[in-house]
């Protein structure tokens, strides 16, 4: 997203693989840069083999040279993609998705897939299975079986143990061998601004242009965000342990237009103390001012994030310092260690044998141990701080479904957010890294602390006439969509349109603490936006209720309503409660539309491609 690339980018990758002696091209579908930085370890590994590998974004080239790989001696194409929202392709893989459909002849042509995906939804690795059985369609020859990663579990180690498979196939269809030891690469080259740098040219956070966080001028998006000022930050909860803020973003002047239904994507910041943390761990003056360039002056990608920055900025802004450092990382960081047996153990943790990889998944996966953890848990271990910058992943942005209408609301854009902090199996308290950040920006009469935004459009719409009765069900922080689909028909309704049947059906843990809205749904209903409101408190009696339990009570009304042409649509946790209301309705559907489970699973299908069932979840 933010990388700075060259004015005259060649799109020819065919080309560039000749021109610097690559036979090995890497294309990643990513969203958040899991992808892309696994397409980058597989571009590195390509050295112990013999060949060289170069990762490609498929947005900047044109797939219409894919035939002509054949063209290059012992040529691969490896594709690294993930999987988004409704198994679609991620942003920068729809053309490749696209070009993929066509009939053309791959015949000649190497390939291998790896698949990011997550079980909790429906679509699970959808686009790496389109892409492998359309490149096999097409003619290609699959090295090594299609890997499916799943980012519910371990994905480091669903990938870590594709590539012990992939990589002996490689060298079995090509005739090669691993030539020795890897060597570890540095891929960017450190310069120290020594001399004062004017602060003019120093980045700041931004995630693209230079002071754009000062300067703001629209259209606002990813590269530019708008510094949205937070009006209102309130508690929803009462009482209890858990804390759901209700915050309202100021945006007017910014040009910003949204629909109820949208994504607003918040940049976090990481908590300073983390960062102070790791600078005090490493003995470094965290105000210095760097940059790192690429070393390969072919790359597109010529910074690993917007520099000359502070060392401060890069950790604060730029950098993923609390997930769980990944495998290849803890490998080049073993270099760094004095003594021989943390070295060892962090090479161990490194390693696919099944030993390196129970240890990684009880040191680092189970017990969530971050960047910082692994540092003070291992003291012999100094990395120069610049490589650790290298090394570690960017910070993405967090994405919220916005809980308010533009039709009531034209200036401001509501979240509606649970503050995430559990504790680690070592006993460490951890903070989501947004909700953090979120829950400090307390607006005061005199001063609105400001967040930087963007609005990611979604399908997740209101039917398009208003008459059309719709279902809607979204417990806990799910409700925050439909709170701006009611808002968005109350408006219609006062304005003198016919409104349609909205149904609602609302789950929390407690009706006294986390009803959250309470207020506002009971006067929706009262007024008759709302035609019913169904509740499930899941621990206020014996047994817990669920939304889906009280959805089995009412088959005839949500029938009725799927067969009056109506909507349905649920958002919320992915993991249990999607899965849990999709077998529901695939109940009402057999048993009252007098279906089998697959004539059923076809009609929501069908409802699916017509946008009359809808999802809008998260894990
Ligand atoms: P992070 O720093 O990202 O930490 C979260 C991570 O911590 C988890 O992935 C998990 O690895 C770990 N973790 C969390 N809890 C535990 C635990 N108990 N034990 C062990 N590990 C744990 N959220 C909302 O609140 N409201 C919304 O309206 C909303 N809408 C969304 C819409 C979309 C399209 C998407 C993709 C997500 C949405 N989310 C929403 C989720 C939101 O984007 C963030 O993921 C969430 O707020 C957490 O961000 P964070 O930075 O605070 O936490
Ligand atoms: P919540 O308050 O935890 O849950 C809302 C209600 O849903 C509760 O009554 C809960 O009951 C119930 N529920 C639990 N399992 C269910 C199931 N299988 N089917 C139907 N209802 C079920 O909700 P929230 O805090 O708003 O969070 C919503 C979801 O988003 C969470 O489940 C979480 O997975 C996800 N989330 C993830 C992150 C993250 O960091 N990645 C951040 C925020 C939210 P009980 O709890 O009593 O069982």
């Amino acid at each position: 997203m933010t990388v700075q690339r060259t004015q005259s980018f060649d799109p020819s990758f065919i080309g560039k693989m000749k021109k610097t002696g690559r036979n090995v091209v890497i294309f990643y579908g990513s969203q958040t840069g899991t992808a892309e930085e696994f397409a980058g370890r597989l571009a590195k590994d390509c050295n112990r083999y013999g060949m060289k590998g170069m990762a490609a974004d498929p947005e900047e080239f044109d797939m219409d040279d894919l035939p002509q790989l054949k063209d290059i001696e012992n040529s691969l194409v490896i594709f690294v993609m993930a999987t988004y929202g409704e198994g679609d392709p991620t942003d920068n893989a729809h053309e490749l998705h696209e070009w993929l459909q066509n009939d053309q002849d791959l015949e000649g042509v190497t390939y291998a897939v790896f698949g990011l995906g997550n079980k909790t939804y429906e679509h699970y690795n959808a686009m790496a299975i389109f892409v492998d059985e359309r490149m096999k369609k097409l003619n290609a020859t699959r090295v090594h079986e299609v890997g499916l990663g799943d980012d519910d579990a371990n994905i480091e180690d669903d990938f870590v143990t594709w590539r012990e498979g992939f990589w002996p196939a490689v060298c079995e269809k090509f005739g090669i061998e691993a030539t020795g030891e890897d060597i570890s690469m540095r891929q960017y080259t450190l310069t120290v601004h020594d001399d004062e740098i004017s602060k003019e040219k120093t980045f700041r956070g931004e995630p693209a242009r230079l002071n754009s966080f000062n300067t703001q001028k629209p259209p606002f998006d990813a590269k530019n965000p708008f510094m949205a000022p937070v009006i209102v930050n309130k508690e929803l909860t009462k009482g209890g342990d858990r804390s759901v803020m209700h915050i309202e973003l100021d945006i007017t002047g910014s040009k910003i237009r949204y629909e109820a239904g949208d994504h607003v994507a918040i940049y976090p910041i990481n908590d300073s103390e983390l960062v102070e943390g790791i600078g005090k761990r490493l003995g470094v003056d965290l105000d210095v001012v760097f940059s790192l360039d690429n070393i390969d002056e072919e790359a597109s990608k010529k910074h690993p994030f917007p520099n000359p920055c502070s060392y401060r900025t890069a950790l604060t802004h730029y950098l993923d310092i609390t997930s769980r450092p990944r495998t290849h990382i803890l490998k080049d960081l073993a270099e760094y260690c004095t003594d021989t047996a943390d070295k060892e153990k962090l090479l161990a943790m490194a390693s696919s044998t099944d030993e390196g990889k129970r240890l990684y998944n009880e040191y680092v996966w189970k017990d969530h141990r971050h960047i910082l953890a692994v540092l003070e848990g291992i003291p012999s271990l100094n990395p120069p701080i610049d490589h650790l910058c290298e090394l570690l992943p960017r910070l993405n942005v967090r994405y919220y479904s916005i809980s308010s209408s533009p039709k009531e609301h034209p200036t401001s854009i509501h979240v509606t957010a649970v503050l995430v902090e559990y504790e680690t199996r070592i006993g460490v308290k951890m903070n989501g890294v947004a909700t953090r950040y979120l829950s400090n920006k307390l607006p005061t009469d005199s001063l609105k602390p400001t967040v930087p935004i963007y609005v990611r459009k979604s399908q997740f719409r209101l039917p398009f006439r208003s008459t059309t009765p719709v279902i809607m069900v979204g417990p806990g922080t799910g409700l925050a969509p439909f709170r701006g689909f009611i808002q968005s028909r109350d408006n219609e309704r006062k304005q003198g349109k016919k409104v349609g049947q909205m149904i609602l059906y609302f789950g929390c843990r407690y009706k006294d603490r986390d009803f959250i809205y309470q207020d506002e749904i009971e006067q929706f209903e009262s007024e008759g936006t709302l035609s019913k409101v169904h509740t499930a408190f899941s621990r206020d009696g014996p047994q817990k209720v669920y939304v889906q339990h009280l959805m089995q009570n009412n088959k005839e009304e949500i029938w009725q309503v799927l067969e009056e042409g109506g909507h349905i649509y649920v958002c919320g946790d992915a993991r249990n409660m999607a899965r849990d209301v999709h077998k529901c309705l695939l109940d009402v559907i057999t048993s009252l539309g007098d279906k089998s489970t697959n004539e059923a699973e076809d009609y929501i299908k069908k409802l699916q491609q017509k946008g009359r069932y809808a999802q809008d979840v998260w894990s």
